[in-house]
């Protein structure tokens, strides 16, 4: 048993083992290799160049201010396709808080429907906010009647998103996917809050939401910079569903770069010691509906599964989670 599982482990050993199920999508790369950086800083400078994005800000110009760049915002989405489905979600959001007045609040939202009549209900967010907000020395002034540019946050955020609904228009995806600028993130995520809810009242299927803010900061407040490095926030748990989108990413985003061989059709399990907070290894098991893993504690490891498409496509990781115990009834004797 013991010597099985050991050459098990050297078969699977990261130094051995054969990457060719680590392929990369060809569709994928060529939407990566389709991203323009000049393309991303334009949107940037026009959206920094309506003065200000401010939930608060003006409404009725064409030229300055939330009206006009929600307007330019919802434009571009429309130029880029009419596959993509592009509505405001709209609200008038009642004075309370950072909300100094009853304000017209429009998410602007932009759909490419899934191509599976099955699995077009599943939903994919992409988001970012494209309001900003302007620092004054008390504190965020939100009426912002001066200038309020957010280049960084969150404008760098609205043009990844806008950059990836232009390179993926053109694809079919089996699932539906969402592109989202928010307002009002800056008066306290009152966009996302509200889209969330409408999201649950009607039912939404939503698999993941990858939100993206301030992506166009590389430079720490302490003068560091790094523009090589991404970082990835999700909730807690550690086997949460928001944890393994994490990993996903961490483990997919970094093979959309030269140097990728070809894929076959299969199953990966994963494991991590119950004390790692990420996968630390991945068993390749092949197209199989069982395997088993010899000498491994399930006291001692964490496990989950991918499955792996023809084209080297990877699904995100199902976690096996232990169900809960079920909790014996205990009677005291009087
Ligand atoms: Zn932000």
């Amino acid at each position: 048993m013991r010597s099985f599982a050991l050459i098990l482990f050297l078969l699977f050993s990261p130094a051995l083992q054969a990457q060719s199920w680590k392929a990369p999508n060809s569709d994928v790369q060529k939407i990566v290799e389709s991203i323009s950086k000049d393309r991303l800083e334009a949107t940037v400078r026009k959206l920094e160049s309506f003065e200000s994005r401010s939930t608060l800000s003006d409404t009725a110009s064409t030229t300055r201010g939330i009206g006009a760049a929600r307007q330019w915002i919802y434009d571009q989405f429309k130029s880029y396709s009419p596959r993509l489905q592009v509505s405001f979600d709209s609200y008038v959001v009642a004075k309370t808080g950072r909300i100094t007045k009853d304000t017209d609040l429009r998410n602007v939202i932009a759909v490419l429907p899934g191509s599976d009549p099955a699995g077009a209900v599943r939903r994919f967010l992409i988001s970012g906010h494209y309001d900003s907000t302007l620092q004054g020395p008390g504190g965020p002034r939100p009426e912002a009647v001066d200038r309020a540019p957010g280049a960084n946050d969150d404008a760098s955020g609205v043009a990844a998103g806008l950059e990836g609904a232009r390179g993926m228009r053109q694809y079919q995806f089996p699932h539906t996917i969402v592109f989202v600028a928010f307002a009002g993130e800056e008066q306290g995520l009152v966009g996302s809050t509200l889209l969330a809810a409408k999201s649950k009242k009607e039912s939404w299927r939503i698999d993941a939401v990858l939100n993206n803010d301030i992506i166009g900061n590389s430079g720490g407040g302490n003068g560091f910079a790094d523009n090589h490095t991404l970082r990835v926030f999700s909730e807690d748990p550690n086997d949460s569903l928001s944890r393994q989108v994490a990993r996903y990413i961490k483990d997919v985003g970094p093979r959309y770069t030269p140097s990728m061989v070809v894929g076959v059709a299969g199953y990966v399990i994963v494991m991590r010691k119950t004390t790692s907070p990420d996968w630390e290894r991945e068993i390749y098991v092949g197209n199989v509906t069982e395997h088993v893993l010899k000498d491994v504690s399930i006291d001692e490891w964490g496990f989950g599964i991918r499955a792996i498409g023809q084209n080297g496509t990877e699904s995100l990781t199902s976690a096996y989670v232990n169900p809960p115990r079920a909790k014996a009834a205990f009677k005291t004797v009087p």
